[in-house]
């Protein structure tokens, strides 16, 4: 007779905020940027260095055509970060007024509205998307002077919505695309919707340059002031035009992204089986639900995050933190505190924002990431199902 010995089932696992064994003794971190084939970036690197020239060359115009092409627009800039390229996108619009944006997002896209000279005024989202809801953006749109939308967590925005709340208040709408690069609204990549999107390339998106960014626009005006404007504002002449930024991206950073971008398709692919098995996992848990992605719609995924909610699930965002912290997996309150709830925008005075405040708190994010494998998410969901499964325990244990 054969004995087989098999892991524990998800079913019997004892939680580790239990005195179980971790699920991930050596830890299992939230993000793990993909670098495909080291040693033919490594040569790259070397080459550049050899030659000399590391900023202002051909590698960023190789980025900026090879984006251009798979984007399919007009004109991609490289710049030092999606931060600086909505910075010079938003100043080349001239919103120097109101701008609507979601709270429900990350902080830098606040924070670029401060930088061309703007005031933040902050919309609630769609409790499906999570992404801004265009009604509420029209309702504070009459004032404002630009229309700033974020692809949360690579989730396309409802793009045609808002185009016409923009286009009915006469307003340049753009996308703060930092999560997108990857994404489709239905089946057409995000890149060319409203005047401008911008993508980041910081280390825990999806297609990493070590830090950098990418605008995308099919305006002719708004790329020739963001070419200029990430040089100081110096058109070549030394004469500025306006007050710029240096904002540019080094042909080191360049050769890194040109290699991320390599097999983007695939990854975005694998996150997307990777998040399906997540949820096969926890299919039917009470309290724990997903920001919905429109049928027809690809999220590059870029975070993959949870909404519990407390009383059906046993835990709070918090509690399963914790008790996910014991199991060596890392997590984040992806985006907790909201913006309009942080001490930089307490200025700002209290605005009704009833969907942003209730999703902000119910969310946690786990790990995600390209190369992870099935093994890895299906230990990461039945930690889940464990916790939830002696919530009561664990909530005790947690003290
Ligand atoms: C990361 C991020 C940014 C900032 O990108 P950087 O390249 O780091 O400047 C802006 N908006 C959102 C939504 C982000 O997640």
């Amino acid at each position: 007779m054969t004995v087989s010995i098999t892991a524990p089932s998800t079913r019997d696992r004892r939680p580790a905020a239990l005195g179980g064994a971790p699920a991930f003794p050596d830890g299992l971190p939230l993000v793990r940027p993909a670098l495909p084939d080291t040693p033919a970036l490594a040569r790259r690197l070397e080459a550049i260095l050899a030659s000399g020239q590391l900023t202002n060359g051909p590698t960023v115009r190789e980025l900026e055509e090879t984006a251009a092409d798979y984007l399919g627009v007009r004109h991609v800039v490289a710049v030092a970060s999606c931060t600086s390229g909505l910075m010079l996108v938003l100043q080349a619009c001239g919103p120097h007024g109101p701008v609507v944006l979601p709270s429900f997002t990350f902080s830098a896209s606040a924070h670029v509205v401060h930088w061309a000279g703007g005031t933040p005024v902050f919309a609630d989202i769609d409790p499906a998307s999570l992404t801004i809801d265009p009604r509420d953006a029209a309702a504070r749109l009459p004032h404002a002077s630009a229309l700033l939308a974020t692809h949360l967590y690579g989730t396309p925005c409802a793009v045609e919505d808002l185009q016409d709340v923009a286009d009915t208040a006469g307003v340049p709408l753009v996308y703060d695309a930092a999560h997108a690069l990857g994404s489709r609204r239905r089946g057409r990549l995000v890149g060319g919707y409203g005047t401008a999107e911008v993508f980041s390339l910081s280390p825990t998106k999806v297609v990493v340059a070590g830090e950098g960014g990418l605008v995308a626009t099919n305006d002719d005006a708004v790329a020739g002031a963001c070419r200029i404007g990430r040089d100081y504002g110096n058109p070549g002449d030394y004469d500025c035009r306006f007050p710029g930024l240096n904002a540019r991206m080094s042909e080191l950073h360049a050769a890194v992204a040109l290699a991320s971008l390599e097999a983007l398709d695939a990854r975005v692919a694998h996150r997307n089986a990777l998040v399906d098995r997540f949820k096969s996992v926890t299919a039917g848990l009470p309290g724990l639900a997903f920001p919905a992605v429109d049928d027809g719609d690809t999220s590059t995924y870029k975070d993959l995050t949870l909404l519990l909610d407390p009383p059906a699930f046993g835990l709070t965002p918090a509690q399963l933190a914790a008790a996910l912290r014991a199991e060596g997996i890392d997590s984040r309150r992806y985006y907790s505190p909201p913006v309009h709830r942080q001490k930089a925008y307490a200025g700002l005075g209290p605005e009704p924002l009833p969907v942003t405040d209730r999703v902000a708190e119910q969310v946690l994010t786990p790990p995600l990431w390209s190369h992870m494998d099935e093994g890895q998410i299906e230990a990461v969901a039945g930690a889940v199902v464990a916790c939830h499964r002696r919530a009561g325990e664990v909530r005790g244990a947690l003290g």
